[in-house]
């Protein structure tokens, strides 16, 4: 099966009980025995139940791998995956992380005695270098948030299995349907379901892929041990979500790229990051392991920071809002909203700067969009 077929329809087969070609939304928390330990394959909705078992499937398919698990939200996946971790390992990250991982990881998980550091994703030799002896993972995030980095997945999984770690991916951004991180050595795959693979912002969730069996048979004792896991309506959104997830990226993908040209032209649009652009330092990579280049672009208008904030409430149709990868298209200011939980001085260091916008380019008609952005560039002067 090709992608958008695969997207409709693995794992997912008419509702044994009545024909229902949608999996069921089972609200129930619980699931009758006949006798201790005989049942349908369903006990306790924590450990299992049929829409959650129908997703995973899904995911897994999507990714090319056999095992998938779904969470309450992209962090509560991202959480299970450093349980693997064991006090005194260390973790080498790219540097231009979602905010909410820096935070998990500086925030929660380094005061159980795990240390991380943080390399430019774009610098192979700069990530060999942050390895330790200690070092059980990497943790990449490509394209990555809010800068667009771009990391070499083959080079990068390589260097990680050469120390005998596990290379995580943080596939959130690209999809499935752009990038397959398991065809470059990906051990894990995370994804906030959150954005694309929902797509309709009306969801929050999480999923982990995963390739090799053992590591599987332990996150999935994690998830059920842990516990945060999503319901069987967060399910049923994010599955039907995905049927449309190759018809979404697509347009999206176009949508940007109109996008992106027309920012890079404009003669007060003083920086544009996309991808797609030739003039982006990652262009060729992402060329070479993305089926096409996402949808979210950045900017920087002159004018700096106050320039910034007259823009951000000038638009009519993106709105001011967390998040990405819904049909709608938003806007967001990584510096006070979802960069927040980085210090400044981290901030400026990666690049953040107060004046950077962010772009969640949606499925819009693309003259509206920029007409928006036209009329929006022009009112903030
Ligand atoms: C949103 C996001 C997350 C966190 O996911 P939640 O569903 O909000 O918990 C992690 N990584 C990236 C790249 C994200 O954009």
């Amino acid at each position: 099966m090709r992608f958008a077929t695969k997207a409709i329809h693995a794992g997912v087969e008419p509702d044994p009980a009545t024909g229902a070609i949608m999996t069921p939304v089972y609200l129930t928390s619980t699931y009758a025995q006949t006798a201790p330990g005989q049942h349908k394959g369903y006990e306790y909705s924590r450990s299992d139940h049929p829409t959650r078992a129908a997703l995973e499937r899904n995911l897994a398919a999507l990714e090319g791998v056999d095992y998938g698990l779904a969470f309450a939200s992209g962090l509560a996946a991202e959480n299970t995956v450093l349980n693997l971790l064991q006090p005194g390992d260390h973790v080498v990250a790219t540097r231009d992380l979602y905010g909410g991982t820096y935070r998990l990881f500086e925030r929660v998980w380094a005061k159980y005695g795990i240390e991380f550091s943080y390399a430019d994703g774009e610098d192979i030799d700069a990530l060999r270098q942050a390895f330790r002896p200690n070092t059980r993972m990497l943790w990449i995030e490509t394209p990555s948030n809010p800068l667009l980095a771009i990391t070499d997945l083959r080079a990068a999984c390589e260097l990680t299995h050469a120390h005998g770690a596990l290379a995580v991916v943080d596939n959130t951004f690209a999809t499935p349907y752009l990038q397959r991180p398991f065809e470059f050595g990906a051990d894990i795959v995370v994804h906030s379901t959150t954005k694309y693979l929902g797509g309709h912002s009306d969801v929050v969730g999480g999923a982990l892929c995963v390739r090799d069996r053992a590591v599987y048979e332990q996150l999935k004792f994690y998830q059920n041990a842990v516990g945060a896991v999503p319901g069987p309506l967060s399910c049923f959104l994010v599955l039907r979500g995905i049927k449309t997830l190759a018809l979404r990226m697509r347009q999206h993908c176009e949508n940007a790229r109109r996008i992106a040209e027309y920012l890079a032209n404009h003669p007060e649009v003083k920086t544009v990051r996309y991808p797609g652009l030739p003039s982006h330092p990652g262009h060729e990579r992402a060329r070479q392991q993305m089926l096409d280049f996402g949808a979210i672009v950045t900017m920087e208008l002159h004018g700096g920071v106050e320039r910034a904030m007259r823009f951000l409430s000038s638009t009519r149709l993106f709105t001011l809002a967390e998040s990405l990868g819904g049909v709608e298209s938003l806007m967001c200011h990584p510096a006070t909203m979802t960069h927040a939980s980085i210090p400044p001085e981290e901030r400026a260091k990666i690049g953040i700067t107060d004046a950077l916008i962010r772009l969640s380019v949606g499925v819009e008609d693309v003259e509206d969009l920029l007409e928006d952005l036209a009329q929006a560039i022009k009112n903030s002067r």
